[in-house]
C-alpha cells in the first residue's frame, strides 16, 4: 500500500531520508551523481535507478536533495519530459525565488511542485524533534501527507512556493545569531572554562531567555518590543558593559557591533528618548 519514492541525491541528508523510506518499508528508488554512494542502500533493499530518467520513472512521488539549485537545474532540465504526473518534493536549500522558479517551471512541465525546508541534521531525521516546512501544491500534500511523515513532521506554509525557504532561512537566521553570541559569550569566558560554562549555564540561559520571544497579544497588536520588565535604557547599559569588558578581555566586539554602535551613540548623546532612538538606530544599522 505504501507509495514508492524516488530519492535523488544521496549526499548525507539524502542517504538520512532514504533510509528513513526503506525503513518505514516503502518501495525506494534511489541516484545518486557518484554512483557508490548509493551501495549501501541498495544493500538495505532500495532499488539503483542507472539515469536521472530512470529514477523519475520509477516513483509518482519524487524527493530531491542535493547541493544546491545549480545541482537541481542541471539534474532537471535534461528531463523535463519525465516529470509529466510527478510530485516533486525539493528539499534542497535555496532562495524564495529559486523555489518559485524551479516551482513554475516544473509545473508548466506537468508535474505538482513542493518545496521543502529541512529543519533537522541528518541523525535527527525520522525522529519527533526533526520538522519540515513545506509550500506550493496543497493537493500534492495532502496527497502524500502520510509519506511525507516518515521524514519529520511535516508543516505546511502556504501555496506559494517560495515560503517554505523564507521561513527556513528566517529560522536559520535565528540560529546563526545564537551560535555567534553564544561563540562571543565563550571567547568572554576564556578557553579553560567555556565547555562547563555552556553547559552549566549558556545552554540554560539561552533555554529560559527564548520564551521571552514571544510576543503578548497587546504588543503583538501594537508591533512593541516588551519594555516593562526590562526597560531598553537599562539594557542599553548592560550592553554597553559587553563591548568594554569584550575589549578589556582583549575579545573582538563585532560580533555584536551592530546593536553595540548605535547603542554607544545614544547613551553618549544622553538626551532623547532612549527606547525608541535605540529601536530605530538597531533597525538602520540591520537594514
Ligand atoms: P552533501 O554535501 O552531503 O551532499 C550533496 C549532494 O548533492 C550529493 O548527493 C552530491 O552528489 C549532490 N550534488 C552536488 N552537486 C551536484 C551536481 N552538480 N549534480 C548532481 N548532484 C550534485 O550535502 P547534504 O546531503 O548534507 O545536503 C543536501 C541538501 O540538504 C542541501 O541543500 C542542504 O542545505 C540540505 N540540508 C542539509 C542539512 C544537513 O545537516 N546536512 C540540514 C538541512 C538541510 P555527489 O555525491 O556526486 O557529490
Amino acid at each position: 500500500d505504501k507509495p514508492s519514492v524516488t530519492i535523488i541525491g544521496l549526499g548525507s541528508m539524502g542517504q538520512a531520508l532514504a533510509n528513513a523510506y526503506l525503513e518505514a518499508g516503502h518501495p525506494t528508488t534511489v541516484w545518486n551523481r557518484t554512483a557508490a554512494k548509493a551501495d549501501a542502500l541498495v544493500a538495505r533493499g532500495a532499488t539503483r535507478a542507472a539515469t536521472v530518467s530512470d529514477a523519475l520513472w520509477a516513483s509518482d512521488l519524487v524527493v530531491l536533495c542535493v547541493l544546491d539549485y545549480a545541482a537541481v537545474d542541471g539534474l532537471l532540465a535534461p528531463n523535463a519530459d519525465m516529470l509529466r504526473g510527478r510530485v516533486l518534493v525539493n528539499l534542497t536549500n535555496g532562495q524564495p525565488e529559486q523555489a518559485r522558479r524551479t516551482g513554475e517551471w516544473a509545473t508548466a512541465q506537468g508535474a505538482e511542485y513542493l518545496d521543502g525546508g529541512i529543519m533537522a541534521i541528518p541523525s535527527m531525521i525520522g525522529t519527533p524533534e526533526a520538522f519540515i516546512l513545506y509550500s506550493g501544491s496543497q493537493t500534492a500534500f495532502d496527497r502524500y501527507q502520510a509519506a511525507l511523515e516518515v521524514l519529520a513532521v511535516p508543516n505546511f506554509v502556504g501555496t506559494d512556493a517560495g515560503l517554505a525557504a523564507l521561513n527556513d532561512l528566517a529560522l536559520l537566521s535565528g540560529m546563526y545569531g545564537t551560535i555567534a553570541g553564544a561563540r562571543h559569550a565563550t571567547a568572554l569566558i576564556g578557553p579553560e572554562r567555556a565547555a562547563e560554562f555552556t553547559t552549566s549555564l549558556l545552554i540554560p540561559w539561552l533555554q529560559a531567555m527564548a520564551n521571552v520571544l514571544a510576543p503578548s497579544s497587546t504588543e503583538r497588536e501594537a508591533g512593541d518590543i516588551p519594555s516593562e520588565e526590562s526597560p531598553l535604557d537599562m539594557q542599553a547599559i548592560a550592553l554597553a558593559n559587553i563591548v568594554e569588558a569584550s575589549r578589556s578581555e582583549g575579545v573582538g566586539e563585532d560580533l555584536l557591533a551592530h546593536l553595540l554602535t548605535p547603542m554607544r551613540d545614544i547613551i553618549a548623546a544622553g538626551e532623547g528618548d532612549v527606547l525608541t532612538d535605540l529601536v530605530d538606530a538597531i533597525g538602520k544599522e540591520i537594514r
